[in-house]
């Protein structure tokens, strides 16, 4: 009968959220203010002859001032991209094309995207030199190894903000000071970091920064890209040639809708991140302690600090990861530590990077906390996990434990 139950419980809707590092919903009220934008106020804005085109440059204005005030610039220094992953293309390809009468040498870090990595690569088999930078057994880059990688013939410095597997976050701002100091251009993936912790391209010391709109609660297919306009002034070639949009950076018909949902996404990332990554961090905590208390063997990869509030990463001992994906696949969205690299069981180059043992890397499971997530579903998650784990585990009596002592 109603009213009976004497420990009323509030229920979770299933399946449960709980991927945000690949993607995140769109925010109702930035959805709300792209509408329009689709519709009545259609117009190019590029067009300048008539008030339709009007309309929409001054709605990209807007966005780009939002833009820019999140992340400490000036309004003239973003520029529209399709996402992240244009905007590490156009920064990195765009300098070493700018630079090349000044050198071939570039310095990354061994942890960062597929979309840094990948240019990097590309750029080897043209005849560049790439230093890729270790980073300890808690996933951090050592400023003092910045240095010590840099010659007279080093023109860029690639190192990601916070990171997407493990969401350990760089000391950028250490970075940034020495590139300065030794004039090399200093370039940041912030896709995972951008309205999620503060950061300021003047304080930070950074030349060029990627930022990505579906990772903050705005519409796929947007991005921007700061580009330093003074002190110093950072030259890039364009990828993309045409109309000359954007200041002959980003050629193409500007996506009036995404932009507008870029601007206002970052504005409310931003306005609501103290608060936000307090709630978050303390469900991380609590979903990592439920899981531990009830769990032997399990093991955190990359240092709890400095970390994004959202992320936590765990490896299970002698089980896959994939393995308790499948388990809990109806109820919860997560993903594992060999997720990135898609179809290949190949454990993620960043657990490597950190040194975790490709047993334990396997075994690996990455947590995405979100805006939508309640405490209820972090109590769910946490006896989804440990029972499936546990599961698991009986089947396979002689698993590998964890070592105690280390780090
Ligand atoms: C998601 C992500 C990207 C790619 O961003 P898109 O906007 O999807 O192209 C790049 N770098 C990092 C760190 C990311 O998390």
């Amino acid at each position: 009968m109603e009213g009976r139950d004497q420990t009323p419980r509030r229920t979770v809707d299933l399946p449960i959220y709980m991927d945000h590092h690949a993607t995140t919903p769109v925010d109702p009220r930035v959805m709300a203010a792209m509408l329009p934008f689709f519709t009545e106020i259609f117009g190019n804005a590029a067009s300048v002859t008539h008030v339709f085109g009007w309309r929409a440059e001054a709605a990209v204005e807007t966005a780009r001032r939002e833009v820019a005030t999140a992340i400490g610039a000036e309004p003239r220094e973003i520029v529209f991209t399709s996402g992240a992953t244009e905007s590490d293309n156009l920064a990195i390809k765009g300098v070493v094309a700018a630079c090349a009468d000044k050198g071939n040498h570039i310095v990354i870090s061994a942890i960062e995207h597929r979309a840094v990595l990948d240019c990097a690569r590309r750029l080897e088999r043209e005849g560049f030199r790439v230093t890729y930078l270790p980073v300890d057994w808690g996933g951090l880059v050592d400023p003092v190894d910045v240095r010590r990688a840099i010659t007279d013939q080093t023109i860029l410095i690639s190192i990601m903000t916070a990171n997407n597997e493990i969401g350990t976050v760089q000391p950028i701002r250490a970075i940034g000071q020495i590139a300065r100091e030794q004039g090399v251009v200093f370039h940041t993936d912030a896709a995972q970091a951008h309205g999620r912790i503060p950061i300021n391209v003047e304080d930070d010391n950074v030349d060029l920064l990627s930022i990505s709109a579906h990772k903050i609660y705005g519409p796929k297919g947007v991005g921007a890209l700061y580009v330093r306009q003074r002190r110093p002034r950072i030259r890039l070639v364009p990828l993309i040639d045409g109309g000359g949009h954007e200041r002959g950076l980003r050629s193409g018909t500007l996506p009036v809708p995404l932009i507008v949902g870029l601007g206002l996404a970052l504005e409310i990332a931003s306005s609501e991140m103290t608060a936000e990554s307090q709630r978050l961090a303390a469900l991380r905590d609590r979903l990592m302690h439920r899981i531990m208390e009830n769990l032997e063997d399990v093991k955190v990869n990359g240092a709890l600090s400095p970390r994004l509030p959202n992320n936590l990463n765990l490896s299970f001992a002698g089980i896959d990861g994939e393995a308790v994906l499948m388990g809990v696949k109806d109820d919860v969205a997560l993903s594992s530590g060999s997720a990135c690299t898609s179809a290949e069981v190949e454990p993620s180059h960043v657990l490597k990077a950190i040194g975790v043992p490709d047993g334990l890397a396997r075994g690996s499971i990455r947590f995405g906390l979100g805006r939508s997530n309640t405490i209820e579903e972090i109590d769910y998650v946490a006896e989804r996990i440990v029972a499936t784990v546990t599961n698991l585990r009986r089947l396979t009596p002689h698993r590998p434990r964890i070592a105690t002592a280390g780090p």
